[in-house]
């Protein structure tokens, strides 16, 4: 059992009826909503383990990746989710490869082009995508699943970039003084 906290992050999923399939593995189905990630080399990483030498593991972004997030939003069946990777994660620049991911939200953005659902915005095709993933978070029970603006999203991953900076500048002064 892994003791790694969960780490939050975007990515993107194909609303296809009741399903949520990946948008660059299409066979891919979300299945109950927690990703697992299985390597494709033999006996290289365990499920849910990726290595950091390893291609494989579940791909989600920070609130700087969006520009990786909008090349899989070029469809109104993409959906943006939010969630949380856990198990081994490996963290990079633009975000994370983790090896399990689940999404407990739907973020009110289609690229940087589409309007976000709202009111003084006129309907887009993609809007429905993302109320219907919102129904498929709710039959997967997720607790109260939400619409939630890119805004306070980015937030949220900056605030817990910033505690886990502290966190490790912390550890790091601890370590100083053991080695008196
Ligand atoms: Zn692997």
């Amino acid at each position: 059992m892994s003791t790694i906290d969960g780490l939050m992050s975007m990515r993107v999923g194909t609303i296809d009826g009741d399903d949520i399939m990946s948008p660059s593995h299409g066979s891919f189905n979300w299945g109950d909503g927690i990703l697992t990630s299985k390597c494709e080399r033999s006996n290289h990483c365990e499920d849910a383990h990726p290595q950091p030498g390893c291609t494989c593991g579940i791909y989600s972004v920070l609130d700087n990746g969006l520009q990786e997030l909008k090349n899989y939003v070029y469809s109104p069946n993409h959906v943006v989710f939010v969630g949380w990777a856990f198990s081994t994660v490996n963290i990079y620049e633009w975000g994370l490869r983790s090896g399990q991911w689940v999404a407990v939200g739907v973020v009110n953005w289609h690229g940087f082009y589409d309007k976000p659902i709202g009111p003084d915005n006129k309907r887009e095709p993609w809007w429905d995508s993302a109320y219907s993933a919102l129904d498929i978070l709710r039959k997967r029970h997720v607790d109260n699943p939400k619409l939630y603006t890119l805004e306070s999203v980015s937030k949220a991953i900056q605030d817990q970039k910033h505690m886990y900076e502290e966190r490790d500048m912390a550890i790091n002064q601890l370590f100083g003084i053991a080695q008196l």
